[in-house]
């Protein structure tokens, strides 16, 4: 998919884009690929028809499973955190969900492994994201505490569900200059972390204060 593709692919009108652009400049976002990306996307495509009218506020919506899909702001945000020109091969995601966020990272990198525990909501991306013609992304059921070692290793690893520590797999799964998104859980709430690998070690940073559904074990094969 490249991005004409995707604006071709939506109902969305131009203005309806150019307004979701200005809130997320407005909110700080300063990639602007980042930016185009995000408003391009067909983001009604990855919800319940109910729904549909509210597909480009910035708010998460239920995807049903209690979970949501993410705020376009939210997504803008850790895609441009872990976006570094010379090093976009291969990506982890970890929360599939709607498969939303799944869609930007796939116009970015040139792999893209992503896990989810729910298996009704896997089988439902990754039809809907091969049947709107994304090629380059590889659909796990699994616990993404584990990472996928076989994909491994990773320029970026992203994180869409609110972990409780840094799982150590995932950090084990990075590439030399790779970087980590994560939502963590703090004691007064959950804290967006970057974290970067360098010759000296891991440095972490905290971006600032987010609300995700929470990192659970398993996986979920029932309804
Ligand atoms: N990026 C998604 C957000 C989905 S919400 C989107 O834009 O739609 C977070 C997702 O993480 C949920 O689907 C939830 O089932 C999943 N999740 C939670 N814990 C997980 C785990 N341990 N492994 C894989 N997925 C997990």
């Amino acid at each position: 998919m490249n991005i004409k593709e995707v604006k071709g692919a939506g109902l969305t009108s131009e203005a309806v884009r150019i307004k979701l652009a200005h809130e997320l400049k407005k909110l700080g976002i300063k990639n602007n690929q980042v930016i185009d990306l995000v408003s391009a996307m067909p983001r009604h495509l990855f919800i319940d028809s109910a729904l549909m009218n509210r597909a480009y506020e910035n708010v998460s919506l239920p995807i049903g499973h209690k979970q949501t899909i993410s705020q376009p702001y939210i997504v803008a945000k850790m895609t441009e955190l872990i976006h570094e020109m010379t090093s976009m091969n291969n990506v982890l995601e970890i929360g599939t969900g709607s498969g939303y966020q799944t869609s930007i990272l796939s116009m970015l990198f040139k792999r893209v492994t992503t896990i989810e525990r729910i298996k009704s909501l896997h089988d439902k991306s990754k039809e809907r994201l091969t049947k709107l013609g994304f090629k380059n992304i590889s659909f796990k059921l699994g616990d993404g505490h584990l990472g996928h070692k076989n994909d491994a290793p990773y320029d970026a690893i992203i994180v869409t569900a609110a972990a409780s520590s840094i799982p150590s797999s995932l950090i084990d799964q990075l590439s030399p200059s790779g970087r980590v998104v994560l939502p963590l859980k703090m004691d007064d709430g959950q804290r967006l972390i970057k974290l970067k690998n360098t010759k000296s070690g891991l440095i972490k940073k905290i971006i600032e204060e987010v609300v995700f559904v929470p990192m659970l074990d398993g996986i979920q094969s029932d309804e």
